[in-house]
């Protein structure tokens, strides 16, 4: 495993034992980090072990073995809380951020609102973060206002300002990194203007946690949610966090087992705590999953992830400016890894079906981002992001596959 002192993406790949599968008979060059990480012989080996020797179901378990499960589980709780700087009792697990964004739509949002108050989303939302507010708005009567991007990929900074000082704005939902154009909002800035003004931020940090070390303390939104997979950790677990004094009056999501205190056909009363939010047998294994994949990264030096990843951006860019016709969407300063571009003439699924020929994975289409497409004019872009495990021969490979298929194609 690397060290902070000795950041080196080649020594990290010997981590994660897909990296050194082939692609249509080529190695694999995996740029789909965006859409989902790959994982870690360790947090491989975590979930192994849970089920061979540790699988059980949780909550209420008498014998030795439901014992251990439970402690698992409830020390993943822990070691996520602790890596974000917050409490276990702040922390809510999740199938993911798209379940999160619905779950604080529901239990929080829909509560609050009425008739003509504001919920503020920008135009580089995922439809994780679109769609559930406006099954909210619907219900309740609220509206939707959104923040454009500008043409750099940064958002309209005087509209939102302007929009965090009406008086009927409630609600900000608002991605920390955008998954299309890598631009990194100023998040603490902006929960900062919107406190000011009783205005609750809501943070889709999907695209963050696995580029940043976040502190929930320091940033003080009110809530945060991200998926495991997109962080090294397995798929179907994921985090809400929520301010713990918003959590205590928040109404359940889902009813079920596990999170009631006394159920009968005359009235049922529910458990208090993060457990209210978490009916029905969860994903235990996830979670353990997701805690092995942070003791992971906390070998790791973050800045030294930040810089790697955009000396990668800036060499791919370097690389591909002589390709006639290639426009990369989002060029705000300090940008996180992520390469999202067209060529014109060239339908995008075509560059990726030559590039995946040549053993390197890409992703194209609308990104879950249909607005943010309109706004760019396309209804299809390409798209490469980085992680911790791609090298210089990663971005040579890319770009050289690419320049082929252009000239194929052009
Ligand atoms: C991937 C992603 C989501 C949705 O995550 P799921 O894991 O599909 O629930 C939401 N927002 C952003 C910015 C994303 O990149």
């Amino acid at each position: 495993m690397s060290n902070s002192m000795t950041f080196n993406p080649h020594k990290i790949r010997e981590d994660f034992p897909i990296l050194s599968r082939k692609n249509r008979g080529k190695p694999l060059v995996y740029l789909d980090n965006a859409a989902t990480s790959q994982k870690p012989s360790t947090v491989i080996n975590a979930v192994r072990n849970y089920y061979l020797e540790n699988n059980s179901n949780v909550h209420r378990g008498v014998y030795e073995l439901a014992e251990d499960a439970e402690n698992h589980y409830r020390s993943s709780r822990e070691e996520v809380a602790q890596w974000l700087g917050t409490s276990p009792a702040e922390i809510i697990f999740t199938r993911g951020a798209t379940e999160g964004l619905n779950l604080i739509a529901r239990s929080f949002a829909e509560p609050l609102l009425t008739k003509g108050d504001q919920i503020i989303l920008t135009e580089m939302e995922h439809h994780a973060n679109i769609v559930p507010w406006q099954m909210i708005a619907e219900s309740t009567g609220a509206e939707i206002v959104v923040v454009p991007v500008l043409q750099d990929g940064s958002l309209d900074r005087e509209i939102l300002d302007k929009l965090l000082n009406h008086p009927r704005t409630s609600i900000l939902s608002i991605c920390h990194i955008s998954n299309v154009l890598g631009t990194q909002n100023p998040i603490k800035e902006i929960v900062n203007e919107a406190h000011k003004n009783g205005v609750k931020v809501i943070i889709d940090g999907a695209q963050s946690v696995p580029h940043l070390k976040v502190n929930l303390r320091d940033i003080d939104c009110d809530f945060f949610v991200f998926s495991g997979h997109k962080l090294f950790a397995p798929m179907g677990i994921g985090v809400v966090y929520a301010k713990g004094e918003l959590l205590k009056d928040m109404i359940p999501y889902q009813g079920g087992g596990d999170m009631i205190d006394q159920v009968s056909f005359s009235g049922t009363s529910y458990t208090t705590g993060v457990q209210r939010f978490e009916a029905g047998t969860p994903n235990v294994s996830g979670a353990i999953g997701l805690a092995e994949a942070i003791r992971y990264l906390k070998s790791i030096d973050f800045h030294q992830v930040d810089a790697h990843e955009k000396m990668l951006l800036e060499s791919t860019r370097e690389m591909l400016c002589d390709v006639k016709g290639l426009v990369e969407h989002g060029t705000v300063e300090g940008k996180a890894g992520v390469f999202c571009f067209t060529i014109d003439g060239i339908h995008p699924h075509d560059l990726a079906t030559l590039l995946d020929a040549e053993g390197i994975a890409t992703r194209t289409g609308h990104h879950c981002c249909q607005p943010l497409m309109e706004r760019l004019g396309h209804t299809a872009t390409a798209r490469a992001s980085f992680s911790i495990y791609n090298t210089m021969e990663d971005v040579e490979r890319f770009c050289s596959s690419l320049k082929r298929a252009a000239n194929i194609l052009g």
